[in-house]
């Protein structure tokens, strides 16, 4: 499968692939450090993300995330870019605080290809695509490490646990999964 920015965060929706890494961002940031990790990896396919035994959840990361959906996520979806970041920022953060004593900072840079971590800083960046499956997939690279198919199958399964409707309503498409459409032809 060709390297393209479609393949490197889960976040299918990028227009064009167009290449931002030399774009320099307010405070330092270096995108192409960023990201680089994210390009060099490969990622496992929907077989082996999807495969049983399902990853198992900590139980209160569980009831965390659908109390966040009730309480946070089901009025801040339909807000602007900057409620839904503050919402998801929310969710990271409770999860890494309250759950693994793990802070970790979570930023918005909506000219970013993909959501990504920087394991140096402890940072994780939300791009504007907003998805709440690849905010968790960056959050599983904070706790966990730099392993892709762990990354992919925490973010994947606790989604799965936790909007199982909307879960439904997704297809694979390469390794992300991309809410299905409908051909009007
Ligand atoms: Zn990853």
């Amino acid at each position: 499968m060709p390297e393209t920015n479609d393949q490197m965060g889960l976040t299918p929706s990028n227009p064009g692939g167009t290449p931002l890494i030399n774009i320099p961002l307010p405070g330092g940031i270096n995108i192409a450090e960023m990201i680089g990790r994210c390009r060099v990896q490969s990622y496992p396919t929907p077989t082996e993300i999807m495969m049983t035994p399902e990853p198992t959840h900590k139980p209160g990361v569980i009831k965390l995330t659908k109390e966040w959906k009730k309480e946070v996520w089901k009025e801040k979806k339909a807000g602007t870019a900057q409620e839904k970041f503050e919402a998801l920022k929310t969710l990271l953060e409770r999860i890494a605080n309250e759950h693994y004593s793990k802070p970790v900072e979570v930023t918005y840079q909506p000219d970013l290809p993909s959501c990504c971590y920087n394991m140096a800083s402890n940072r994780i960046a939300i791009n504007s695509s907003l998805s709440i499956i690849s905010a968790m997939h960056e959050l599983a690279h904070h706790l966990f490490g730099p392993s892709e198919k762990k990354a992919c199958r925490w973010s994947v399964h606790l989604f799965k646990k936790t909007f199982p409707r909307a879960y439904a309503n997704l297809e694979w498409s390469g390794h992300c999964l991309v809410r299905r459409v409908e051909s009007h032809t």
